[in-house]
């Protein structure tokens, strides 16, 4: 099912809806939490593979949890396509939508400015993770890949818990 979130000013509630038949789903309260609880509704729905793996590396890796949670969502928005390269994904741009970053996962590489900022080792920039920096493109590239394919599970990093082996 493809679902979207709609803000309802008059009843100041996030609203999950049916995008095709528009029927409400869940609903959820003003304010970042209620918004945080719609999109995680959104995840379940439109990509429930992705929700545990992203819930596993948040509980694993705290630093990146914000960036765990934008990633699925991104899945979720099918956000992620496959370039034609092995694990080389484009990955559109979570806040400006006709941005579309270079993901190569072999690599480890993304070419937007939160991987970058990491690279410099600035400290709001993307964290390293057990030697890996993670922006949310990456991360979603990852979810994407792990949710679909097994053989190339030997570049899948972190071990997601996805309970495959
Ligand atoms: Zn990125």
């Amino acid at each position: 099912m493809k679902t979207t979130i709609q803000y309802d000013r008059k009843e100041r509630a996030y609203r999950v809806l049916d995008a095709e038949t528009g029927e409400v789903l869940s609903q959820h309260p003003q304010g970042p939490e209620g918004r945080y609880q719609a999109e995680r509704a959104v995840i379940a729905s439109d990509a429930p593979h992705v929700l545990p793996l992203a819930d596993n590396l948040a509980h694993q890796y705290p630093e990146a949890v914000s960036r765990a949670h934008k990633a699925a969502l991104l899945v979720a928005r099918g956000a992620v396509r496959p370039n034609g390269a092995t694990d080389v994904y484009y990955v559109a741009s979570e806040t400006d939508l006709p941005t579309v970053y270079l993901v190569d996962l072999p690599k480890g590489t993304c070419g937007c400015e939160d991987f970058y900022q990491g690279r410099q080792g600035e400290p709001h920039g993307a964290p390293n993770v057990d030697g890996r920096l993670v922006c949310k493109h990456v991360l979603a590239a990852s979810f994407f890949l792990s949710q679909r394919a097994t053989e190339n599970r030997k570049i899948l990093w972190p071990d997601f818990g996805d309970g495959l082996d």
